[in-house]
């Protein structure tokens, strides 16, 4: 394996053992999850939305190093982000894993989202990659939970 392949295998390692974000967001955040059964991966993302923009974000996922990882990665990457911006994110991070996306110039631009890129090698894995970009598109989608009015 080439350096580049160890330090994106690092960084995946490093996101499952150390996830950022990881818990839940109380109050009224939207939430959704996901589930890949072909791995056994559960996910669930909640997400609050400061007008278009996300304001915070943050998942709590059982299942393998790489779902846990893009979870953890993808966190990172759209906090302050807006909507479409997120979603056009999910759309490169969805090119790269399934190899589509092969531009080093655009490596460089998706940050530690790159390490996401030896994915496209196991096309099996590509459901577990994806799982909490789905879950986050379905919460930004969600209505906002209800807080009870005490
Ligand atoms: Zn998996």
């Amino acid at each position: 394996m080439s350096d580049v392949g160890e330090l994106y295998q690092d960084i995946i390692l490093d996101h499952n053992r150390r996830p950022r974000n990881y818990g839940e967001l109380a109050g009224d955040a939207r939430r959704a999850e996901g589930k890949n059964p072909l791995c056994g991966d559960e996910v669930t993302v909640w997400v609050r939305l400061d007008g278009d923009v996300i304001g915070e974000v943050s998942f709590v996922g059982i299942g393998c190093a790489i779902s846990r990882a893009s979870a953890s990665l993808m966190t990172a990457a759209v906090k302050g982000k807006s909507r479409a911006e997120a979603v056009e994110l999910f759309d490169r991070v969805h090119g790269l894993v399934t190899g589509r996306e092969r531009e080093p110039d655009s490596y460089k631009k998706l940050g530690g989202l790159a390490a996401l890129s030896g994915v496209s090698r196991y096309p099996a894995r590509v459901k577990c990659a994806s799982l909490a970009w789905h879950a986050l598109r379905s919460a930004m989608a969600a209505a906002p939970a209800s807080v009870s009015a005490e």
